[in-house]
């Protein structure tokens, strides 16, 4: 039995992809409309969380707090031998505690966090980076491949965010420069149009000018379902972890700046491919 808690954007997307690939999830969320299209996709929806859970429980929770909440309420109602897979971006720091205290009670927790957003979960293609006990990973692998095309175990608990972190900090930092150079180019007379498949034919290409510029921005149509704030979380996340370690960011430092200083024009809901365009616009600090 697997079981989905978080319905939101991934949740849902992770729980549809479990049913097409023949699985009859259990699934919880806080927000009763969630759970109701939960349950009107085939999700099995109990009466509250601790029925919800299962032998492989997968969280998809937007921070730390949630997931500590949802973990009091959990870990005395998981059966020992249990595996909590986390899908949640969350503070290194705060899954190693989470992992300890999922031990105590003899349930495994990984953290797992993904990439490929809502339409890398409904195709079962993102990539997953995992910390924790790999011989847990092993159980719930079977589960996991229908999700993922690249399952990777990074180290002990904790690495998986690590990983996770990194690469957040570089697409927040590739969304900023891809903007800035565009902008250039257009100033100089050359329409991101134009520049986009030159870039994406040489050297100066990223996800972000292969991926988010023709999928979203440049169609308008900014329903990546990943948005700013949740992007910003993890670009603090990433700061707090340089922090912690003396690390100095002098470029990814000032690219994760202006993601707080142009909250104005790119506020959290927004979708975080805005912050790109934004800055092709010219929005200033
Ligand atoms: P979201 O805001 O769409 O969904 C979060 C869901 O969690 C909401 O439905 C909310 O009601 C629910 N929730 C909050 N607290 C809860 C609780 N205590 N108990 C039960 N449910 C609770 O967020 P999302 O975009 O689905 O992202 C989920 C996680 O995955 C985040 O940590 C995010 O950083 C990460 N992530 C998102 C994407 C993406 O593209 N959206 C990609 C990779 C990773």
């Amino acid at each position: 039995m697997v079981a989905v808690i978080g319905l939101g954007n991934m949740g849902m997307a992770v729980l549809k992809r479990l049913i097409a690939s023949g699985h009859l999830p259990r699934g919880w969320d806080l927000d009763p409309a969630k759970r109701e299209a939960a349950r009107q996709a085939g999700a099995e929806i109990a009466a509250d969380l601790a029925a919800s859970l299962a032998e492989i429980t997968l969280f998809s929770l937007p921070h730390d707090a949630a997931v500590a909440a949802v973990l009091q309420e959990a870990l005395p109602a998981l059966q020992p031998g249990a595996v909590i897979i986390d899908t949640s971006t969350l503070s290194p720091r705060a899954v190693r505690g989470f992992a300890e205290q999922a031990a105590a009670q003899g349930v495994s927790y990984l953290d797992a966090p993904v990439s490929g957003g809502p339409a890398g979960a409904a195709a079962g293609s993102m990539a997953m980076m995992v910390g924790g006990d790999a011989a847990a990973l092993e159980r719930a692998t079977p589960i996991l491949q229908h999700l993922t095309a690249r399952l990777l175990h990074i180290g002990p608990s904790g690495a998986g965010q690590v990983a996770k972190l990194v690469n957040n900090l570089l697409v927040a930092s590739h969304l900023v420069t891809a903007g800035e150079a565009l902008r250039l180019g257009a100033a100089a007379g050359v329409a991101p149009e134009a520049l986009l498949p030159v870039l994406n034919g040489a050297s100066g290409r990223s996800a972000v000018t292969e991926v988010n510029w023709p999928r979203w921005i440049i169609p308008g149509t900014f329903d990546s379902g990943f948005s700013a704030g949740l992007m910003r979380k993890d670009v603090g996340l990433a700061l707090a972890l340089a922090r912690e370690l003396d690390v100095p960011l002098e470029a990814t430092g000032r690219a994760a700046l202006l993601w707080q200083e142009l909250r104005e024009a790119v506020p959290d809901e927004a979708d975080f491919n805005h912050l790109s365009a934004a800055i092709l616009a010219g929005a200033k600090p």
